[in-house]
């Protein structure tokens, strides 16, 4: 079935489409009445499913957190997830106003371009080719339109939980080529302590890091202790300052994302490391030794006894995010990433029972299990060989420790829309797509939703 001289004929139709959505500041805003992640959002929501509309879909929107729009009939479902709201602009846009869509030297520019409503768009062309092909599937294809990925996915956890289709398979471009069959599971959670402060020196501040999911590059303390508690402190990368009644003690650490913190160096871990130089005692020594011992500069959680690995995926990770202190209570929230082919049975309990030998106990867990489709799975097969055909490249399977879309729903994986080698813009100032990769995605998409479908 022929379906790129529809989509050749249609590009600057698709071009248009996007570059009006692209218009639309989708970034998450105020919640109100029929915009639950505010209007700009709902906005365009709306637009696109009136545009599936234009192009012969019949659509439908769930109390504004999620739309689609769907063609063919049969039992079963196949679905392609795209979102269209997009992170905020920031500065240093030069190439081309954030909110333009507009098109130049062969790119279509904009906030979203890339990230996810060009994949989004093109996914909507590809549909519209088939049923111009008159292609007649026997399974639904569905097309939904996400409107909160970028701060939480609460549109497809709400899509689930009041009734919404789960497809027998699909795929997100959301993102990158070939095909990402593994992820790890994430298990973002807080684990706290009450201290009961003895002793010399009492904890005053202890504070560092911003997200659960960033390893963070600064963290300090402050605490009530003798003058001469400066002079114990020896370490490289932490400074102490002297302060009225104590001292304050500040560390630095290296930055990285969450889902690799082997790559950073954990400013909280160091800080911890610091203090117990320090003449603590009681509840306040037991918890910092446990801090240091336990956590300290380590990323695979060894001493915390949750070591684990798969030749897929490497080891699990620990991101010791953010620690916060306050009426006497110490928090730490913490990005814990397990192998592909573990699961949350076997590594939570490892963890509550690592925890509770330092007096903490979990106060809050979001837990997204790990995804694996094997190479032998009908969607990767498939997948596979629409890939290898659209581009004549090999399609390499792979495995990462982010978390894609493709966890909001079961039996999904992410499938484009950024080929190897391209430049990765996407919540960054000057996001593009190249016209030609656009096109390319629709066309890869609608040989997929062909595969998938018929
Ligand atoms: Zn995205």
């Amino acid at each position: 079935m022929d379906f790129k001289p529809y989509i050749r004929a249609h590009a600057d139709e698709l071009l248009q489409s996007l570059a009006a959505l692209i218009r639309i500041p989708s970034v998450e805003g105020t919640p109100e009445a029929g915009a639950p992640y505010g209007r700009e959002v709902a906005r365009c929501l709306h637009e696109t499913l009136a545009l599936c509309e234009r192009l012969g879909f019949p659509t439908v929107n769930m109390d504004d957190r999620v739309g689609w729009c769907e063609y063919g009939k049969g039992e079963e479902m196949i679905a392609v997830l795209g979102h269209l709201d997009v992170v905020p602009a920031g500065d240093g846009w030069n190439a081309a106003a954030p909110f333009s869509g507009e098109v130049k030297d062969g790119r279509i520019y904009g906030r979203g371009t890339m990230d996810d409503k060009g994949p989004t768009v093109a996914a909507l062309y590809a549909l519209a080719a088939l049923k111009d092909a008159g292609f007649i599937p026997s399974r639904r294809i569905r097309i939904l339109f996400g409107t909160n990925e970028e701060t939480g996915c609460d549109d497809m956890a709400w899509y689930l939980a009041h009734g919404g289709e789960t497809p027998v398979m699909g795929f997100t471009p959301d993102g990158e080529y070939p095909i990402i069959n593994g992820e790890k599971g994430i298990m973002n959670c807080v684990y706290s302590r009450r201290l009961e402060q003895t002793g010399p020196c009492r904890l005053l501040r202890f504070e560092g890091g911003t997200a659960a999911n960033v390893s963070p590059a600064y963290a300090m303390a402050e605490l009530a202790c003798p003058a001469d508690a400066a002079a114990r402190i020896q370490a490289s990368k932490v400074t102490v300052t002297p302060i009225e009644g104590g001292i304050r003690v500040e560390a630095q650490g290296v930055s990285v994302h969450g889902s690799t913190p082997e790559q950073g160096e954990n400013a909280i871990g160091r800080l911890a490391l610091a203090l117990t130089q320090l003449p603590l005692e009681g509840e306040l020594a037991d918890c910092m030794a446990f801090l240091a011992g336990r956590i300290g500069m380590e990323t695979h959680g060894e001493s915390l006894g949750l070591a684990m690995r798969d030749d897929l995926s490497g080891d699990l990770t620990v991101n010791l995010g953010v620690a916060a202190f306050a009426e006497e209570t110490l928090s730490l929230t913490l990005s814990v990433r397990y192998p592909v082919t573990k699961t949350y049975d076997g590594a939570h309990p490892r963890m509550e029972r690592a925890f509770a030998l330092g007096g903490f106990h979990e106060t809050k867990m979001k837990h997204k299990a790990a995804i694996y489709m094997p190479p032998e799975s009908e969607l990767i097969r498939k997948l596979s060989q629409v890939y290898e055909e659209q581009t004549g490249e090999k399609a390499v399977l792979k495995s990462i420790g982010g978390g894609t879309y493709a966890k909001s729903i079961p039996n999904l994986v992410a499938f484009g829309p950024i080929f190897p080698g391209d430049e990765i813009r996407e919540h960054k100032p000057d996001e593009y797509m190249e016209v030609e990769r656009l096109i390319q995605n629709a066309e890869i998409i609608a040989a997929a939703m062909y595969e998938l479908a018929r």
